[in-house]
């Protein structure tokens, strides 16, 4: 994984704000990185409010926007001081958790903050990068995922067990972050989930997120589960259009509402489909939820 961050580009975006939308959407537009509406982003900025008060903003990705597209509208501000009290808190159910941000903005038009946005708060960073890397997840979703994360990222990472994004997961980042943070911490890992970076630019927490993740791929090259052996030529003859006919009217009938189809025969789709075993693994989660496998027809097609 190569890092996209161009001075050029980056110093256009003059504030610290500005500097969070260059980045975010560098991270947004790569899809081993995150998928459409996935991922999310925040920076911490000191402001003066109307009172002359001097208080520290969190600015989250709000939901509804994509980290690829994103624009400073798309970051919701809430005030720091109240994220971090209610980390602290025993429990605290979704609904509890975003009335708190809502009526903690500072906007009242800006979007519903990322419901990670208390584990962002909780981060004694200036930019905090987050996204759910292939690569990552791969190595987390083993059987021996945490022994083989360790291994990986020595103690430059602190380490989370899954828990279910939103306030129980907010908490147990507070609580183990300041437990297992150290000076040589550049990131975290949240098992079966994704990957934290930080740092006091955008630039130095990209630059990490990418080295991190770039360390996650070649760690799957060394232990051959990178590339898929190459189906044969056989197998690659072109798709019959009645084929895609039949299945999209089946398609149809079993949805209840007319779909559209189209064929992805890139080679990595290829590779996948003509692995011994996909009647097996294209049925487990995490399933990418536009692919469809047809196992008998030794094919497969992406749903659009
Ligand atoms: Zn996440």
């Amino acid at each position: 994984m190569k890092s996209l961050w161009n001075d050029n580009d980056a110093n256009q975006y003059k504030s610290h704000l500005e500097q969070r939308v260059y980045s975010s959407r560098l991270l947004g537009t790569d899809p081993s990185l995150v998928l459409h509406g996935g991922g999310n982003t925040s920076v911490k900025i000191t402001e003066t409010n109307l009172l002359g008060e001097k208080e520290e903003i969190l600015y989250v990705k709000g939901s509804g926007w994509d980290l690829g597209s994103i624009e400073a509208p798309g970051f919701t501000p809430i005030r720091m001081a109240h994220l971090l009290k209610l980390a602290k808190l025993e429990s605290l159910s979704d609904t509890q958790m975003v009335n708190e941000m809502k009526t903690h903005q500072t906007l009242a038009s800006a979007p519903t903050g990322s419901v990670e946005a208390i584990l962002h708060a909780a981060l004694p960073f200036k930019y905090v990068d987050h996204t759910h890397a292939d690569a990552v997840v791969t190595i987390t979703n083993t059987a021996d995922g945490e022994a083989r994360i360790r291994e990986l990222y020595g103690d430059e990472m602190v380490i989370i067990p899954y828990v279910m994004p939103g306030f129980d997961l907010a908490r147990m980042v507070a609580e183990l972050f300041a437990q297992q943070a150290t000076e040589k911490t550049i990131g975290m890992i949240l098992m079966n989930h994704g990957i934290f970076s930080f740092g006091g630019s955008a630039k130095i927490a990209y630059e990490h997120m990418i080295a991190l993740v770039d360390r996650a791929e070649e760690y799957l090259k060394k232990r051959n589960a990178w590339e898929l052996p190459k189906p044969s030529e056989a197998t690659q003859a072109p798709v019959a259009i009645h084929e895609i006919a039949e299945l999209r009217s089946r398609l149809s009938a079993a949805a209840g509402t007319p779909v559209v189809l189209t064929a992805d025969r890139s080679q990595e789709a290829m590779q996948f489909c003509h692995r011994e075993d996909i009647s097996s693994i294209s049925q487990r989660a995490p399933p990418p939820p536009i692919t469809l496998s047809v196992p008998n027809a030794c094919r497969c097609w992406g749903v659009m």
